[in-house]
């Protein structure tokens, strides 16, 4: 068995160079070994040939791609081809279904001549019958993972798959907070600054999944709001003062007292949570969904196949977030996975780890500087990080101690049971699009992967999409893997 390497593809790459000569370039310059193609895209659209015969336990359908609807149908088209050369083909598994774009930059887009916000991620036919309940009874932004017919439509799509084509397998991946840090920074992604977001999701499902685990729904929803209260307090602070980073917007509750805490922040949310633990509980249960449909996903292939293999992509925030590293956890994770991709990138991780410290400050240390936020966070984490020139932290980026570290953080968690893929990016953003604070170079792209390997893992994906990638760091990228393959063994 040689070191794995996925690389991350769309219908399009494929449509308009011609599936042959993109194949043969991955392989040859590359060393691609899998091939992910997103069958079905981050909007909800297919582009394969779905079939209503799987769908008979859910109302919701992806509507075909516009490629499809001109007879490009993606799994087909690439599935021999690749095996022909060798490849695995991984249908990429996109499931979003966010009714509201993820950035500023997104919804300024994303108007439309009307001044309507279009929204490409709700594409999902009858998607608003499946989304959560916030802790005001309003139907949020996003799916309920505990929804049966969400549930079911993710199952009914991966058999339809697996079942429709001789696809290796499927790499599934989903992007989401979970309440807790919802309520306190808002958005996970990171170009945005922070807004509080109300607590979730207070759907039927989950109310009767609460009452069956002995958790208080009436003391959960009140220290949601006491909690946003206090979120809201720094957030408010921050607007106040001015603070770029303070997304504006309308206030949630009635908290309108900005001066810190007389204790200090920190001190007061420990006080909510130990007050309210119900809390806590809530969100173990979201990421206890969350989980659980990934076994049921994993179970669903084995169903069809039990040869065919499922891998899960882990969003790069986990890495950043101490709260979602604790629930997120891929130690459980191990008994219902093939693999798993942690993203990681010291180019953009720079980037993305300043962001997350603005948001944690803001919401957790706002009495306190940026810089000691950042020693308080990076003590759970021990990163290589000069914080006497923090606020250049996006340009230098985060060093190959994070990438050696989180490697062997996760081979060690999963007990070297199922292998880690650590996903490199190539050309990441790592700023705004006017502003990337530091490009992605060939040495980078290097240095990266030879790092992972020393470290032990088995495999890679490089990320994170193939339009997103210069030639030059690709070449970087196969320079390194045939490197790796002359240097280590792997069985
Ligand atoms: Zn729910």
């Amino acid at each position: 068995m040689n070191f794995f390497v996925g690389l991350p593809t769309k219908a399009s790459d494929f449509y308009e160079k011609g599936v042959e000569p993109v194949l043969d370039y991955l392989k040859d310059t590359v060393h691609v070994s899998a091939v992910f193609i997103q069958a079905r895209t981050y909007y909800g659209e297919s582009g394969y040939h779905a079939r209503d015969e799987y769908y008979a336990f859910t109302k919701l359908r992806d509507r075909p791609s516009e490629l499809m609807k001109k007879g490009f149908d993606i799994l087909g088209e690439l599935t021999d081809r690749s095996h022909e050369r060798g490849m695995e083909v991984y249908s990429h598994f996109l499931s979003y279904d966010f009714i509201h774009p993820m950035s500023e930059s997104a919804v300024a887009e994303q108007v439309d001549e009307h001044g309507f916000i279009q929204v490409p991620n709700a594409q999902l036919r009858n998607l608003s019958h499946v989304l959560e309940i916030d802790q005001f009874g309003r139907k949020s932004h996003r799916p309920c993972l505990l929804n049966p017919e969400y549930r079911a439509y993710h199952c009914a799509v991966v058999e339809d798959q697996l079942r429709g084509y001789p696809i290796d397998g499927v790499i599934f991946n989903t992007e989401r907070n979970g309440p807790l840090t919802g309520v306190l920074i808002g958005s996970g992604v990171s170009t945005m600054g922070r807004k509080p977001y109300a607590g979730t999701c207070f759907c039927p499902y989950c109310l009767e999944e609460a009452h069956r685990r002995g958790i208080d729904a009436s003391k959960a929803k009140e220290g949601f709001l006491r909690l946003l209260e206090f979120s809201e307090r720094s957030w408010l602070a921050a607007l106040k003062n001015k603070d770029p980073f303070a997304i504006p917007g309308m206030a949630l509750t009635d908290i309108r007292d900005t001066s810190p805490p007389p204790e200090g922040y920190f001190v007061e949310f420990l006080r909510i949570i130990s007050r309210f633990p119900e809390v806590l509980a809530w969100n173990q249960m979201w990421y206890d969904n969350m989980l659980s449909l990934f076994a049921e996903v994993y179970g669903t292939a084995k169903a069809v196949s039990p040869s065919r293999k499922v891998g899960f992509h882990v969003w790069h925030p986990r890495a950043f977030n101490p709260f979602m590293r604790a629930l997120f956890n891929v130690r459980e994770m191990r008994r219902y996975c093939d693999w798993i991709k942690p993203k990681m990138d010291h180019t953009c991780g720079g980037y993305r780890f300043y962001r997350y410290i603005q948001r944690i400050h803001q919401a957790l240390f706002y009495d306190r500087t940026l810089e000691q936020a950042a020693r308080a966070v990076n003590a759970v984490f021990d990163w290589d990080v000069d914080f006497n020139e923090f606020s250049r932290l996006p340009e230098q980026g985060l060093g190959l101690d994070y990438l050696e570290k989180d490697t062997r953080a996760y081979i060690a968690e999963v007990d070297d049971a199922v292998p880690i893929y650590p996903g490199i990016g190539i050309d990441m953003p790592s700023g705004p699009e006017s502003h990337k604070y530091r490009p992605c170079e060939p040495q980078y792209v290097y240095d990266g992967l030879m790092t992972i390997a020393k470290a032990g893992a088995r495999g890679t994906v490089l990320c994170r999409d193939l339009c997103e990638m210069q030639e030059k760091n690709m070449e970087a990228a196969g320079k390194a893997i045939a490197e790796i393959q002359r240097v280590y063994q792997y069985d």
